[in-house]
């Protein structure tokens, strides 16, 4: 996808969480294919991963870092999993996180983390 498409994305899924005053950096990142800070609010998003997935799967990580920031939540507790849960099911979960992986191995960007958030 286009950074701009990406951007635009962004905005839209911020926007149905009914979050406001989030940021998006689309940026380097050696393992990570995103990661998000509650202090101001941003997502920074691997560049890497605007480059290899596709807009199913980047909706799915820009979806999930935003929950993060709604429930604020680090971890996938209850709250976090309600609110993914009422996009996607389990199965659809699964799918997509692991065409993620599959994505980014394919294109051996070494991948150890899914993400991780910092505070
Ligand atoms: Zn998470």
């Amino acid at each position: 996808m286009k950074r701009k498409q990406v951007i635009r994305l962004f905005k839209k899924m911020a926007k149905e969480l009914g979050l406001e005053n989030v940021k998006i950096r689309i940026v380097p990142m050696k393992s990570k294919v995103a990661s998000i800070s509650f202090k101001t609010r941003t997502l920074r998003l691997n560049r890497n991963a605007v480059k290899v997935l596709n807009e199913e799967q980047l909706k799915f990580v820009i979806l999930h870092e935003l929950i993060h920031i709604k429930v604020k939540d680090a971890n996938h507790g209850s709250l976090f999993l309600k609110e993914l849960r009422k996009r996607y099911s389990e199965e659809e979960i699964e799918q997509i996180e692991l065409g993620i992986i599959e994505a980014f191995i394919k294109e051996k960007i070494s991948n150890s983390k899914f993400h991780s958030q910092s505070t």
